[in-house]
């Protein structure tokens, strides 16, 4: 569902909240959330500066919306959470984005929705206001144990009067501004012998990213990112090459462009300062299943989405998510990286990440990691160049600030020791300086500076990267603080520091 396209008032919101703000006044001391004399329980809850935090799948959360006929989606690859009820009516939460909106109204929020684990955080009072409920008190619901008093009947519609037109709250705020997002203008579609090209004309800069599903399957789509489809949805016909080519705006401010193919074409995708070229032509069989660029003034900056941003020294980044920071714990799954002992790589750069994240979503940011468990980003066994281009992929298609890789080193004897800050393309060596300095300062370990190496996770990352060698496990004394989670805190702070300290003056 379009997060904008979508018109305000619930029938059944509302008719929820004729029965329970009835009940709330009545007996404000308990916690007044509750259907078929069943109290509604919170499991999740987080206490946050703003007020209370619940997951997106929190049970309780998820019955109470229910009952009103609603439905909790949480869309981890778009990174937003869904309120949907009949109606129809969406509240829209994004992670990191401190206002969610009510159709296509927004509001501010207690506090930006945050991820943690794998969970998708959301303000719960801003729900239950949105709902028309009473807020949560957790004095209250502590006073009032979960099996205790009965509570009214189901809500019946049947008894309501039609929904008001006048929209939940007093003073709605403007929609997001309209002019920060990408268009997609049209798509115009050439059939050639051998051959079908493609052209989805844009206006503005961001970022894409492409999949395709094996054979026998085939399908093939683009997510144009920040964008909204400026045209009606588009079904067109590509000959014998594309049965269909269809565009739709999706939610989260993304347009997909999706091909059906009768086999296993090549595609190729060129973008370019006015949009991406599609060509899918039946000379290859096509291997890779996804991909990813930019496409705007910053992608003809850099000529080709393949070549290194290296090439163009003078284009700047501009991060179609300034305030996404992504996070690569190195290695991970059948990669254990450098181990000792029990003590893995792939576990230490995990915690350490992790308490990077934290750190930076206290701190108002929005954090997203290539992995959050042991696992692969890519696929089991898979080649350094998939994995690594994996990692990438994820910072490059959601247009993030910035990326930092955690690892830790080794070598063939127990000589070196340190902490070092890999950088490689001119924009990245600010980042790693600010990395460097706050490890130098915070952390007594010897510190062997910024080098220069074109590391792939670095050198393919469109963005200001930066790649911390945390310390050698190899030589005693770093084992044994790479051992300790008061270490690893301390390290995770430094970085943490260093890339606020960064943000700040670049
Ligand atoms: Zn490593």
């Amino acid at each position: 569902m379009n997060r904008y396209a979508v018109r305000i008032g619930s029938a059944l919101a509302l008719a929820l909240s004729f029965q329970l703000g009835q009940f709330a006044t009545a007996s404000a001391a308990e916690n007044p959330y509750g259907y078929d004399g069943k109290r509604v329980v919170f499991e999740t809850l987080v206490q946050r500066s703003g007020g209370p935090a619940v997951s997106a799948d929190d049970p309780g959360l998820h019955q109470l919306v229910r009952n009103a006929g609603g439905s909790v989606t949480w869309d981890a690859d778009n990174q937003y959470v869904l309120v949907t009820f009949p109606g129809p009516t969406v509240i829209s939460f994004a992670i990191g984005d401190a206002h969610y909106l009510i159709g296509s109204v927004s509001h501010p929020a207690a506090f930006a929705p945050f991820v943690r684990d794998g969970h998708a955080f959301i303000p719960l009072n801003d729900v239950l206001r949105a709902l028309k409920l009473p807020a949560y008190s957790t004095a209250a619901a502590d006073a009032a144990p979960a099996t205790s008093t009965p509570l009214p009947g189901p809500v019946s519609t049947a008894d309501v009067a039609p929904a008001p037109t006048t929209p939940p709250f007093a003073t709605p705020m403007p929609s997001p501004q309209p002019d920060q997002l990408a268009q997609v203008t049209g798509v115009d579609v050439q059939v050639q012998p051998g051959s079908v090209t493609i052209r989805i004309g844009i206006t503005g800069n961001g970022a894409y990213e492409w999949h395709r599903l094996r054979a026998p399957d085939n399908r093939w789509w683009i997510d144009v990112h920040t964008a909204r489809l400026a045209t009606a949805p588009i079904d067109q016909n590509g000959g014998a090459l594309v049965s269909a080519v269809r565009v739709r705006q999706q939610p989260a401010d993304t347009v997909r462009v999706a091909l059906s193919l009768p086999a296993s074409e090549q595609v190729d995708v060129a973008p370019g300062n006015d949009g991406i070229t599609i060509v899918v032509s039946n000379r290859i069989v096509a291997a890779a299943t996804r991909g990813s660029g930019t496409f705007g003034s910053i992608a003809t900056a850099n000529a080709s989405p393949l070549a290194s941003p290296a090439a163009s020294p003078g284009a700047r980044y501009v991060p179609s998510n300034p305030r996404l920071i992504v996070l690569d714990p190195g290695h991970g799954g059948s990669d254990p990286g450098a181990v000792r002992g029990s003590l893995q790589e792939k576990m230490v750069t995990l915690d350490i990440a992790k308490r990077v994240r934290d750190l930076l979503v206290d701190r108002g940011w929005q954090v997203v990691m290539t992995r959050t468990d042991d696992r692969d980003v890519f696929a089991a066994n898979d080649s350094a160049h998939d994995e690594l281009q994996a990692r990438d992929d994820v910072a490059n298609s959601r247009g993030a600030r910035l990326l930092v890789s955690v690892h830790v080193n080794s070598y063939v004897n127990s000589g070196p020791h340190g902490v070092a800050t890999y950088y490689y393309k001119a924009g990245d060596l600010a980042l790693a300086q600010a990395l460097s300095r706050r490890i130098a300062s915070e952390l007594g370990i010897n510190n062997n500076g910024v080098i220069k190496d074109k590391l792939y996770v670095v050198n393919h990352a469109v963005m200001p990267a930066a790649l911390v060698e945390t310390a050698y496990i190899s030589n005693p004394d770093d084992f044994a603080l790479l051992q300790s989670g008061s270490w690893r805190q301390r390290m995770a702070q430094a970085i943490a520091d260093g890339i606020v300290d960064f943000t700040e003056s670049n």
